[in-house]
């Protein structure tokens, strides 16, 4: 039997496999079993940020599995603490925790919540329509998307949802009882939603009154993906927890939350905590990933060349105005929405060795590598051309 075969024989049906297998990946670049080159524009969904075969993540992680691959949580541990202050150093934060996924730091995330809300009465967490943040039930309390919820019911108590960038109907939910505010930043899953100024200022003033925590879910939007450290970092809002994970161990599991002073004492030992969590190999690799991103122009050249595909996008859309709807987001998280469902243009956009993903129906999604060249992004643009322009006849 084939893989294909083989695949469909023994695994439960959760994942809609492209049709190319993959024999390795370098660069932006990945290369099948047949030798034909793809550029990937989704980048292992927001995971390799630096691409794939990086020199600098395979060396670090060659260093780290000389010394050991894993070691308990009972022992200090060098690159989680390195990797540690890191991060903390360049997002001002004051305590960090790690684990294995987005979704189990989500889920970490809200345990922090919900102890540090316990004396003070407040136990409601409040998410956004539109929201992914993760698939545990935990996360999935708070996702607010149906395609993932149905049938998973009952969910934790007191997770409200509210819309996101309507800020009246934020101030009639929130109240005394308001344990956090849950969002991303730029929507990824629901289809690359960017949260206005004004929304962000709302929020902001309801925490000032109401004392409520701000959770960000950066765990997509972060680690410079959009030109800023954190997507948050381009409004004016200091959230008081951040979520990260995909990027953050260079492609090996990693995941983390940050606090600030108002959560700092909140865990106490014993209350939480993970087998394989901050992996030591997974944090050198995080450690090179991090670096490359911040010091070495990974995060300049995300903005630089995301603005760039944003204008050509732009221009596309002026040329073909029946075919595209809206361009949305920033640096290395953009969003192309159609008149049409997206699909066919993902089989379309892979014959023409362009990888793309699609959410949310018909909102192209593009999370290249934050090392994409301009060479690139013109290869890209002028497949998307060429089919745009068979689609418009
Ligand atoms: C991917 C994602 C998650 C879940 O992360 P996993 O590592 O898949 O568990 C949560 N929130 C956002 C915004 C994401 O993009």
């Amino acid at each position: 039997m084939d893989l294909k075969a083989r695949e469909e024989e023994y695994f439960f049906k959760t994942y809609k496999r492209l049709d190319i297998e993959i024999a390795r990946g370098e660069g932006c670049w990945l290369i099948s079993k047949t030798g034909e080159r793809y550029l990937d524009l989704f980048g292992g969904l927001a995971v390799n940020s630096l691409g794939y075969n990086h020199p600098k993540i395979n060396e670090a992680i060659r260093t780290q599995i000389n010394k050991y691959i894993h070691l308990s949580n009972l022992f200090l541990q060098e690159s989680q603490v390195d990797l540690a202050e890191l991060l903390i150093k360049n997002t001002g934060y004051k305590k960090i925790f790690f684990s294995n996924s987005g979704t189990e730091a989500m889920e970490g995330t809200i345990k922090l919540a919900r102890k540090w809300g316990k004396e003070k009465g407040k136990s409601e967490l409040i998410a956004f329509h539109g929201s992914f943040h993760g698939r545990t039930m935990g996360a999935l309390s708070i996702t607010g998307r149906e395609k993932y919820r149905n049938g998973y019911e009952p969910f934790l108590q007191g997770s409200i949802f509210s819309t996101y960038n309507d800020a009246q109907e934020l101030i009639s939910k929130v109240n005394q009882k308001t344990l956090a505010v849950v969002l991303e930043f730029i929507q990824g899953e629901g289809g690359i939603n960017e949260a206005d100024a004004q929304f962000v200022q709302t929020i902001s003033e309801l925490r000032e009154k109401f004392g409520f925590l701000l959770i960000a879910d950066e765990i997509q939007s972060g680690i410079g993906r959009t030109g800023k450290f954190f997507a948050f970092n381009h409004l004016n809002i200091a959230p008081d927890v951040v979520v990260i994970a995909k990027p953050l161990g260079g492609g090996l599991p990693l995941g983390a939350f940050l606090g600030n002073e108002r959560v700092a004492d909140v865990f106490t030992y014993g209350v939480h905590g993970t087998t394989f969590g901050g992996n030591p190999v997974a944090c050198s690799a995080g450690i090179a990933t991090i670096k490359e991103i911040v010091e070495n122009g990974g995060m300049q050249n995300a903005e630089n060349i995301g603005s760039y595909l944003k204008s050509k996008f732009n221009e596309l859309k002026l040329k073909y105005p029946n075919l595209i709807k809206d361009v949305r987001g920033r640096g290395c998280m953009l969003g192309i929405e159609l008149k049409h469902e997206g699909e066919s243009l993902v089989t379309e956009m892979l014959k023409n060795k362009v990888l793309i993903n699609c959410t949310n129906t018909n909102v192209i999604r593009l999370l290249p590598p934050l090392i994409l060249t301009k060479d690139e992004a013109d290869f890209a643009i002028e497949q998307f051309d060429s089919i745009f322009s068979t689609l418009n006849k």
